[in-house]
Formats: structure tokens, C-alpha cells, sequence
């Protein structure tokens, strides 16, 4: 097993992380970035970017593809390899991971969010035989057939847009009487013939023989269920129903609010000396990929005079 030690550790390589690896690169820190799954986090599988300021549009495997080569280019090294430990709490941080032992006087914790579960019968028995999380990764196993969106956010229309160009068969199930996108993204639903809006259903239960067969709806209000049975013998259901931190590793460590997110000051340090925080593992407004950008950014700078304000005083 190899050990070595760096200036700064970033752990995960989404918008933030690669943004805080750009921004301590060029301020000369040694810095390690470590990634339990592949680079790229969230973004890279958002299939259209537009809202990212200075680039009309662009995929976002690809927005993730130029973050990574920035970061590389600035001198940040990376390791996809699985974190096992991160102990946090002694002034030299010490991450274990499968492949070494890594030390850091600073780390920057992003690693991101995960897709929350929506919590239907059969979700997880059904996870990869109709139940998916990722419409870029398996909307084409659905074409032409029916397919479902549970939720009612940016993320969910977004999907359930993108999902078009594989089925014109698109049901948004929404469990309260109002979506809660933005305003130009529902007028785009209702523009298209080939989303359905269902508002105040809930997906109870999903069953079939290896595939989903029939659906349980629920009425919000009436508490009433009914079976689907979706035209052409069976369907995709794709879950969009927000996300939580993945902080799991830190729990016990660190100060973590109600839903797990770890809360900062703001420069992005968070309750322990020399821990950072960044983009979507923190508790905010807006998770995008210019606010995870400029977390990152943030917290590089104040691992940085945080760096260096231990050596003045020879910590
Ligand atoms: P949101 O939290 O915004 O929306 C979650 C949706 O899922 C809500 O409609 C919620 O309903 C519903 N929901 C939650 N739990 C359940 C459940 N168990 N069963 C059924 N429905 C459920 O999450 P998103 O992932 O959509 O977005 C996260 C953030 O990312 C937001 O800030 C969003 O603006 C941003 N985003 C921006 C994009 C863009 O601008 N390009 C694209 C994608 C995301 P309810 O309202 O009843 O709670």
C-alpha cells in the first residue's frame, strides 16, 4: 500500500471538487484528489447544460471532461479509487482508501449527493429491471415504450424531457398539486403533446414478472389506488426525487445538520480545523454547477491562508 502526504486532500470530483483542485494547483499546493467512482460527479450525466454562464450549451459529460483536463493541466493529481476512512479529526488528516494511505494537513470534503429513493413498493427488488435513477444512462432501454417520472422539480421535467427523444409516452407523477420546477420548464411540459402531468399521484407500489407489469397509482387527496397496466406490457419508471450528502464517512466527526449536509462559515470551512466543504454536500439554496463551482473555488482559497497561516505560526 502506498502512503504519501499532500498540501490539500479533495475528496470526490464533481464541479467542486475539480474547481477547488483547478484553484489550489495554481496556488502551488500539492494537491490530491481522490474519487470513489468515476470523475465527473452529478453533472456528467446531465445530458444538456445551459445554464452555465459563458457556454450557450454543452453535455455535460463533456463540461466535466474539460474540468477534469483543467484540473490535471494545473498540477492537481487523481486517484479513482475507493475512500474506505477519512479521519478527520488530528491536524494531519489521514484518508485510507483500497489503494493507499494519504495524509493532508487540509481536506476538502465534496463528495456530492446521491439520488434519493422515493420509497415504492418494489423500488429497490425493481432497481435495474424498470426502476432507474439516470435517464441518459438507461432512457434507451426504454424506447417506445411508457415510461414514468416521479417528481415534480427541475430535475424530474428536465428527465422527463430528455426521455422524449426514446418514447412519446412520458407520465410525470407529481404527489402534490403544484410542480415544483421553474416556471419556463413547466410551460415546456405543457407545450408537449407527449408529457403528461399527473398531479397529486403518488406511485405506491410496482410489480410484473422481471419487468414492470402494472403500476399502483395513488390519489394524494382521496387516498384512493388504482392499477396501471402500462400500454405495451411494461414501463420504465424514473426516479427524480431530489438527493441526499453522501457524508456518511464523516458522521460522528464533523458537525452535520438535521438532513446530513454538512454546514459551513463562508469560506467553506466547516466545524473542524483544516475541513473544508463544497457544492452540493452543504446545506444551500441552489444546487448547480456554477454554486458548486464557486464553493470550490472558496474553499481552495481558504485551505490555501489556512495552509499558510499554520506555517507563520509554525503549527
Ligand atoms: P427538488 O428537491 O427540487 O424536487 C424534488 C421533487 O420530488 C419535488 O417535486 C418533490 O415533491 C418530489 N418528491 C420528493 N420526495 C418524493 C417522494 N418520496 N415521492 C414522490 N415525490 C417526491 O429536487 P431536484 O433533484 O429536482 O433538484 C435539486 C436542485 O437542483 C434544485 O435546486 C433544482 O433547482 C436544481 N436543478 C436545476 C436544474 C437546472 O436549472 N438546469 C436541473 C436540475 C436540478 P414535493 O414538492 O411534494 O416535495
Amino acid at each position: 500500500m502506498e502512503e504519501k502526504h499532500y498540501d490539500l486532500i479533495i475528496l470526490g470530483s464533481g464541479c467542486a471538487g475539480l474547481t477547488a483542485a483547478i484553484y489550489a494547483a495554481r496556488a502551488q499546493l500539492r494537491t490530491l484528489i481522490l474519487e470513489n467512482d468515476v470523475p465527473g460527479g452529478q453533472a456528467a450525466y446531465a445530458w444538456n447544460v445551459e445554464n452555465y454562464p459563458g457556454i450557450l450549451q454543452i453535455d455535460g459529460a463533456q463540461l466535466m471532461a474539460k474540468m477534469l483536463a483543467q484540473a490535471e493541466k494545473s498540477g492537481a493529481e487523481i486517484k479513482c479509487t475507493g475512500v474506505q476512512e477519512a479521519n478527520l479529526i488530528s491536524p494531519q488528516k489521514q484518508i485510507i482508501t483500497s489503494q493507499g494511505i494519504y495524509t493532508a494537513p487540509a481536506v476538502i470534503l465534496a463528495t456530492g449527493a446521491a439520488p434519493r429513493k422515493a420509497g415504492f413498493q418494489g423500488e429497490a427488488e425493481y432497481t435495474g429491471k424498470g426502476v432507474s435513477y439516470c435517464g441518459v444512462c438507461d432512457g434507451a432501454f426504454f424506447k417506445g415504450k411508457e415510461v414514468f417520472v416521479i417528481g415534480g422539480g427541475n430535475s424530474a421535467a428536465s428527465e422527463a424531457m430528455y426521455l422524449t427523444r426514446f418514447t412519446d409516452c412520458v407520465t410525470m407523477l407529481v404527489r402534490k398539486g403544484q410542480l415544483r420546477c421553474e416556471k419556463s420548464a413547466e410551460d415546456a411540459l405543457r407545450r408537449d403533446s407527449r408529457i403528461r402531468v399527473m398531479l397529486n399521484t403518488q406511485l405506491q407500489a410496482v410489480s410484473g414478472n422481471g419487468c414492470i407489469e402494472e403500476l399502483m397509482l395513488r390519489d394524494s387527496i382521496t387516498g384512493e389506488i388504482t392499477p396501471y397496466y402500462p400500454k405495451g406490457g411494461s414501463a420504465g419508471v424514473f426516479v427524480y426525487v431530489g438527493r441526499e450528502p453522501n457524508t456518511r464517512l464523516f458522521d460522528g466527526q464533523l458537525t452535520l445538520d438535521a438532513q446530513g449536509y454538512i454546514p459551513t462559515d463562508e469560506n467553506m470551512a466547516a466545524s473542524l480545523p483544516g475541513v473544508f466543504a463544497a457544492g452540493d454536500i452543504r446545506p444551500k439554496l441552489l444546487r448547480q454547477i456554477v454554486t458548486a463551482a464557486a464553493d470550490g473555488a472558496v474553499a481552495a482559497a481558504a485551505a490555501a491562508r489556512y495552509l499558510e497561516e499554520k506555517k507563520s505560526f509554525g503549527a
